[in-house]
């Protein structure tokens, strides 16, 4: 019989193969301690190990370099540096001279408290590090002991395999060889830890976070999972697995078409450009977006930065995240959000009082005009690496004219300061608003004589709009952007910033729905930014039709007052 499991989608997409279940590696040592005269020998014994562990690091990071890219090589060279940080080798050292330990137990004991207080931090980011620190113990203690790598199996799998373990560590899913591992499935781990993010970078569909896999699946199972929707089935039954197969026939038949537009405009027949960009929540997925074809970032949402932590990341740690991706994607332009704390966003330590409406709160741009020291440091930061690629600043949840006038007031104290102090500002940073509350809409004339930008995010705009809380399922059929009411205030949007001279983007969930782009695109939006994954749709349809087509489609939904009437016709012009 067949069995369903519901995980985290870590890596996207479709695979079928035969379980290999790794159980956790066993490392074994006598954990006796030391005598007295044996200490230098102990501690000689542990750099000897730290070297061993150094190298090989090194050398797996120049076969990941040459295998998935420069980028995902830096995780084993910053485990290097880990393995012989001297915060780290004098911890071991200091227990084998004072405790009498072995080289083995003080090795174990020191990564084990790194990583567990890497994990206490309430940071996802530097939890997520925490996985490191141990592989990087792991590696020392198997040196120490002379036992097999674990991920020396990994890289001699069969094809067609699916991974099952407890978890992988980073070097271990390096050293897998894409061509036979079709799937990962972990008990633990989740989209932001490092095994999953190099999952996505070499292409293998990865559910995490299963906690028993393990023990619900054997060696040699046949098993089916969706990376996307985080699904895995052990001994699919005939008729699904029929099903399956020609689903992931289809996907790999799109996949082939539509990776020859990658380095293609997203341009209609008639010459119309389009800017095609990602939504992100990390500097991690800078990677993602140059892999899917766009053309930059339209929205960086930073309150990720700042959420699962017990206070906010400081201005220095802000500057290196947000000069990684702008440098990375340079000269794409990265959009760059402020915080839009509040809302479903709760952040506790802001101390955003209990409200009985908080969507309608204290949130976003009114937080932060507020909280003054909080949005300074984050402009300073965003100013500072400004000099590293193309930035575009952008306040969340503008309301009126005031609030932009006086988030701009705050932008300029925070350049006028850096200047002051002698540190470069780019000169050609733009400061642009989101359009997601109606007001913003209906007076976009009047912000768009004072901004460079805007971007119209319909996820908000939507429910303040219809008046149905975006995450409530009982409202759920009130939040669809299709409604006439929503297209005339994007409408309005569009043609106001234009009559202004000014670009407009749309970075809300709208953006990525195949039935609204040739809608979108003829009612004249310049930018539209969505997840990854749906970059290379988008540009295929915007790739088919003309401009005047598609003017000529919102000329007739135009006319249309009824938002099912709407979907179905705009449906029925993407379904192939
Ligand atoms: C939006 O409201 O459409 C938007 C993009 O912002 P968020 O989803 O982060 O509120
Ligand atoms: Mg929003």
């Amino acid at each position: 019989m067949s069995l369903k499991f519901q995980g985290i989608g870590a890596a996207p997409g479709l695979c079928k193969g035969k379980a290999v279940v790794l159980k956790s590696q066993k490392i074994e040592w006598s954990s006796s301690s030391i005598g007295a005269a044996d200490v230098d020998k102990e501690i000689a014994r542990f750099n000897k190990a730290v070297e061993t562990a150094v190298s090989q690091l090194e050398e797996l990071a120049n076969q990941v370099a040459a295998k998935v890219g420069e980028a995902e090589a830096e995780i084993m060279r910053a485990q290097a540096l880990m393995a012989s940080d001297p915060g780290f080798t004098e911890d071991v050292a200091s227990r084998i001279a004072q405790s009498l330990m072995s080289a083995e137990n003080a090795v174990q004991q020191a990564s084990e408290e790194q990583a567990k207080m890497l994990e206490g931090l309430g940071d996802e980011y530097l939890a997520a590090r925490a996985a490191d620190m141990r592989d990087v113990g792991r590696r020392i203690l198997a040196a120490l002991t002379g036992t097999a790598d674990r991920a020396v199996v990994l890289g001699r799998l069969q094809p067609d395999t699916v991974i099952v373990a407890d978890d992988l560590a980073p070097s271990e899913t390096a050293a897998i060889d894409i061509h036979n591992v079709s799937g990962i499935v972990l008990d633990k781990g989740g989209r932001t830890s490092h095994t999953a993010i190099l999952a996505r970078s070499m292409g293998i569909p990865a559910v995490m976070g299963l906690g028993t896999a393990t023990e619900d699946i054997s060696d040699g199972d046949l098993v089916i999972m969706d990376g996307n929707k985080g699904w895995v089935v052990v001994k699919p039954e005939d008729d699904l697995l029929k099903e399956f197969d020609e689903a992931i026939e289809r996907e790999e038949r799109r996949k082939q078409e539509l990776s020859v537009l990658k380095d293609l405009p997203a341009i209609t027949t008639d010459g119309h450009l389009i800017e095609l960009a990602c939504n992100i929540g990390s500097g991690q997925e800078a990677g993602l977006v140059l892999d899917a074809g766009a053309d930059g970032v339209g929205l960086f949402r930073t309150e990720f930065l700042f959420i699962d932590r017990n206070s906010p990341p400081s201005e220095e740690e802000q500057f290196e995240i947000y000069k990684q991706v702008l440098s990375q994607l340079a000269p794409k332009p990265v959009v760059i959000r402020t915080l839009d704390a509040g809302g479903d966003k709760f952040i506790p330590y802001l101390n955003i009082p209990d409200e009985e409406n908080p969507f309608l709160g204290f949130r976003a741009i009114r937080l932060c005009l507020e909280e003054k020291e909080l949005f300074r440091s984050q402009l300073r930061a965003l100013l500072r690496a400004s000099t590293f690629g193309t930035l575009r600043i952008m306040f969340p949840m503008v309301a009126d004219i005031h609030e932009l006038r006086a988030a701009k007031r705050e932008y300029e104290i925070a350049k006028a300061e850096l200047e002051s102090q002698g540190v470069q500002v780019a000169d050609n940073v733009q400061v642009g608003i989101m359009i997601e509350v109606p007001s913003a809409a209906i007076q976009a004339d009047v912000l768009a004589a004072e901004c460079d930008f805007f971007s119209i995010g319909t996820n908000d705009l939507v429910q303040y709009t219809m008046a149905s809380d975006r995450g409530n399922p009982k409202v759920a059929h009130l939040s669809d952007p299709f409604y006439p009411a929503v297209l005339r205030l994007i409408a309005r949007t569009i043609s106001e910033a234009h009559r202004h001279g000014i670009w407009v983007g749309m970075c809300g969930e709208m953006a990525g729905m195949e039935p609204a782009v040739p809608l979108l695109v003829g009612m004249g939006i310049d930018e539209l930014s969505m997840a990854p994954a749906s970059v290379p749709r988008a540009k295929e349809i915007v790739r088919s039709i003309s401009y005047e087509e598609a003017k000529a489609i919102w000329e007739k939904v135009r006319m249309m007052t009824d938002k099912d009437e709407i979907r179905a016709y705009l449906e029925g012009l993407v379904s192939r």
